[in-house]
């Protein structure tokens, strides 16, 4: 199977300089048959792509549409996509094909073909529904596994994938299959960090990229332009955990066993309650890096259980102020599993008042 892929992504890379355009295999006759793709309904509208649901030879597909402002975001998404090995992952995106066309106004447009994924993003969902315990284990679970493979460098049959930082992650950059297993998207801002010429300290390419990403889930280091870039691709690694913390307590925060006794709070994103919808950057920088705010955890939550207790200390691990303090994306994926076993075995943790008198706490 792997030679296959070997192969066919060198087809793809071929196929791409060529024309420009990177289709997969299936997708070759489409690539010349644009006018066989259909645009059916709006289905997200994010910084850099405007995202439809959109139907291929009768086949359901989500097409990232990028207009010519936003070139650069496409090329660089597109050159995600196209590392060797990186479509191995379950939970990374699948991408389908990438072309540019011209649009009935005459300017070029650019898209990215991926799956379609009928639960839309993380934070979407999260505000429409509640999870018990065990799927968002799974969920979170699945994020950090994506972000872990993402983050490490591999090399298997004579082909590597470099390690990439993701640099904006974010419950709306997370894709839900139907089953609820997550996937990590939106690779519009990622960046390789090794192989051929990994970012170096001072490079003017690595400084225009150290502030970027969405405001809300900047890491203070980023927020206080205190970025440690003489070692860009831990720095940046570090960076991707911060935001993975925030995307732990925005989930956990819906699981409707985490809340006997009381209603499961609506969905928030991470600091919308003290800055709201739009917070500036200059607002983040005093909240996270200068008075080292962090998103406040229920009242319920304090006086429990073992497994409970130890979800909360992996979150802060993943947000702590000193950069390097943080768990790797691979020690948090470790701590995932271990909670996602435990909670097959014993159930979801006890919680609130009536927990408190079970354990004889008053
Ligand atoms: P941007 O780079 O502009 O942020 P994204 O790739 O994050 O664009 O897509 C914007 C939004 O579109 C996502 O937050 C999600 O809600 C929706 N979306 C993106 N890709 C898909 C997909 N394959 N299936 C379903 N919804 C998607
Ligand atoms: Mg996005
Ligand atoms: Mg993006």
């Amino acid at each position: 199977a792997v030679v296959i892929v070997a192969l066919f992504l060198g087809y793809c890379m071929m196929k791409g300089k060529q024309k420009h355009s990177l289709w997969a295999e299936d997708e070759m006759e489409a690539a010349n048959t644009a006018e066989d793709l259909q645009l059916l309904e709006l289905i997200g509208q994010g910084r850099y792509g405007t995202v439809f649901r959109g139907s291929l030879n009768e086949r359901c597909v989500a097409v990232k549409l990028f207009s010519s402002a936003n070139r650069q975001s496409f090329t660089n998404e597109r050159s995600i996509y196209g590392l060797p090995l990186l479509q191995l992952h379950d939970n990374i995106a699948r991408f389908l094909a990438a072309d540019e066309r011209t649009n009935a106004e005459g300017r070029a447009e650019f898209l990215i073909l991926m799956e379609y994924y009928p639960h839309g993003c993380l934070s979407s969902y999260l505000s429409h529904h509640t999870v018990d315990w065990s799927t968002c284990c799974r969920m979170t679970h699945g994020v950090t596994r994506g972000l872990a493979f993402l983050h490490t460098e591999l090399h298997r049959a004579g082909e590597s994938k470099p390690g990439v930082a993701h640099r904006d992650v974010s419950s709306r950059n997370v894709l839900l299959r139907s089953d609820l297993s997550c996937v990590l998207a939106d690779f519009g801002l990622s960046m390789a960090l090794t192989g051929s010429r990994p970012p170096r300290p001072g490079d003017p390419d690595t400084m225009a990229i150290s502030e970027v990403g969405t405001v809300r889930y900047m890491a203070p280091e980023v927020l206080g332009g205190a970025l440690d870039l003489r070692d860009c691709a831990s720095a940046l690694k570090q960076v991707d955990v911060y935001a993975l913390g925030l995307l732990y307590w925005e989930s956990f925060r819906r699981c409707s066993q985490l809340f006997t006794g009381e209603a499961v709070p609506e969905h928030q994103l991470a600091f919308q309650a003290e800055l709201g919808n739009h917070p500036s950057f200059q607002e983040m920088q005093i909240l996270v890096n200068r008075n080292k705010f962090r998103p406040r955890f229920p009242e319920s939550w304090r006086s429990s259980s073992p497994a409970l207790s130890s979800l909360m200390e992996t979150m802060e691990d993943c947000w702590d102020p000193d950069a390097e303090a943080r768990l790797t994306a691979q020690c948090a994926e470790e701590r995932l599993c271990d909670l996602t076993l435990h909670s097959h075995r014993i159930g979801p943790p006890p919680v609130g008042p009536a927990s408190s008198q079970d354990l004889g706490v008053v």
